[in-house]
């Protein structure tokens, strides 16, 4: 490394000193203690594995649906300390890891799912009025932004093709000067603006809030109950945990990335580990550089990508770029520091915002992704419709879970629904294969998208076969 370059990295570096390494959100004085575990047998109509979004808002849509049903939720840990509790807070619209994945794999659906989608932000936010969950829900939308002048063409016919497609609504174009009055960066060159299709939330205060909601409606939880088995019982269900059995007509899994009770589930998801660090809060003059009075999300538009946004009290979430796949696909603690790729995110941060030299971080973390070779969610049932299950949401899982939950209950219901009937809902992804192919072919696709990246946004051959058979890598 040039000695300059090595210089610049210290400078930088130092930024990380005071950083802690965990989770924002979850270091926070208002975190609930965890439940109490399961010890005995439970009986009930519905019993929910996981206590992320996924498995909340299964229970609460379920008691919302059926005030009348019991039901119960295990969860291994505690509710939130996963994905759920550690995200970047961008609540999407999009139930489809954005339009141009839906566009590309649902041309035919994507005016319902986007119409769907947008429906489900809006309960979202309903439910977060009507349940009293303070999590600093803000309706400000997403900037998509271009760095490089490729991806400002891209950007244009993206807009161009959402257009002709009838999905351009509430959707802007601005060019580098409309931007930077938004959000102040050098490296920014245009966006497309989104203002309605996504909100900003605190991700663990809302899983907290979507936790006191369900026990508000009699929804029975217990944490640190791991369910380690699942089988037929006559009719119903017989789920072990460690200390006891829960005997149940029907079960939802909202168990993300973790290892599925339905085995055959498996191989539909690999772990991805994304990675992000929170700032101090900025001053009124700090925050004054940058602009940013409008309050928006920003993801910058290449293959490896950084999300963006700013907390209720003015700091900076700053993650993404590094996707890591660990070999042999496994979620480990220790996966969740990264110190070389915290040195490269507060490089990058500090060359987007060379105004905040100075500003300091505070917190470092990392967490696991439910990668599947689609990017958006699968579902299906088991144990001949007794059991359903929602997986994937690769990265946009903070508001599409909620659309997972409905799916979920209306399988289980056995009804056919607008939501049961799509091909999305009906058809699965290609599932990964075992390694060492897992690896190889994940190292080669990242290598493929970073030098797409550096190459005017050129796809080689391997991406190209792999658009064709609609395999893909995404965080
Ligand atoms: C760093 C990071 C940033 C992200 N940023 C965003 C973002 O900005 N926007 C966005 O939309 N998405 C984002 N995501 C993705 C989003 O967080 C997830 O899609 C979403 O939280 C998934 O919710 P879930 O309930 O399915 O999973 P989780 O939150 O992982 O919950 C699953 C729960 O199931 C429990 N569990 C698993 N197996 C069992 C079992 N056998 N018995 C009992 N309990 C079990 C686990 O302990 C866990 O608590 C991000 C993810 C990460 C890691």
């Amino acid at each position: 490394m040039a000695a300059g370059a090595m210089n610049r990295r210290n400078r930088w570096t130092a930024s990380l000193a005071d950083a802690q390494p965990v989770a924002y959100w979850l270091d926070d004085p208002g975190r609930p203690a965890a439940l109490p575990a399961l010890t005995g047998d439970e009986r009930c109509d519905l019993l929910v594995v996981g206590g992320g979004y996924s498995g909340l808002w299964t229970a609460l849509l379920a008691k919302e649906r059926d005030p009348g049903r019991d039901v119960v939720l295990v969860e291994g840990r505690e509710t939130g300390w996963a994905a759920s509790g550690r995200n970047g807070g961008f609540c999407a619209a999009s139930l489809t890891h954005g339009a141009a994945n839906g566009l590309a794999r649902w041309p035919a659906e994507m005016r319902t799912l986007e119409e769907l989608g947008a429906a489900n932000l809006d309960a979202i936010e309903a439910a977060v009025a009507r349940h009293g969950i303070d999590c600093d829900f803000e309706r400000t939308g997403e900037l998509d932004i271009a760095t490089r002048p490729h991806q400002v063409t891209e950007l244009r016919e993206y807009h161009a093709e959402l257009t002709e497609a009838g999905l351009a609504d509430g959707l802007e174009l601005l060019d580098a000067g409309q931007t930077r009055e938004q959000v102040d960066s050098p490296t920014f060159l245009g966006a497309l603006y989104d203002r309605r299709g996504v909100a900003m939330l605190n991700p663990a205060k809302l899983v907290w809030g979507l936790k006191r909601a369900c026990l508000g409606l009699g929804v029975r939880i217990y944490e640190n109950t791991p369910a380690t088995g699942l089988a037929a019982d006559g009719a119903g269900l017989a789920v072990r945990t460690p200390y006891g059995r829960v005997f149940a007509r029907h079960a939802a899994l909202g168990t993300n990335v973790f290892p599925s009770l339905v085995r055959r589930v498996r191989a539909y998801t690999v772990p991805v580990y994304d990675y992000a660090l929170m700032t101090e809060p900025l001053s009124a003059q700090q925050l004054a550089s940058v602009g940013w009075k409008n309050r928006q999300g920003l993801g910058d538009s290449a293959n490896q990508f950084h999300y963006f946004r700013l907390s209720a009290d003015n700091r900076i979430l700053w993650g993404g770029y590094d996707a890591i796949y660990p070999y042999g696909g496994k979620v480990r603690a220790e996966h969740d520091q990264r110190p070389e790729t915290f040195a490269k995110l507060a490089d990058h941060f500090f060359t987007c915002f060379p105004q905040l030299e100075g500003l300091r971080f505070t917190h470092a973390w990392g967490g696991a992704i439910d990668t599947c070779s689609r990017f958006s969610a699968f579902f299906g049932t088991a144990l001949g419709g007794r059991v359903a299950y929602a997986a994937g949401y690769t990265g946009l899982g903070v508001g599409a879970t909620r659309f997972g939950a409905d799916v979920m209950l209306d399988l289980l219901s056995g009804e056919r629904t607008e939501r049961t009937e799509l091909e999305m809902v009906r058809k699965k992804p290609l599932p990964f294969p075992p390694e060492p192919f897992a690896s190889t072919g994940i190292a080669l696709t990242k290598w493929s998208m970073a030098r797409a990246d550096e190459n005017g946004g050129r796809r080689n051959l391997w991406l190209k076969a792999m658009d064709s058979v609609g395999l893909g890598f995404d965080s």
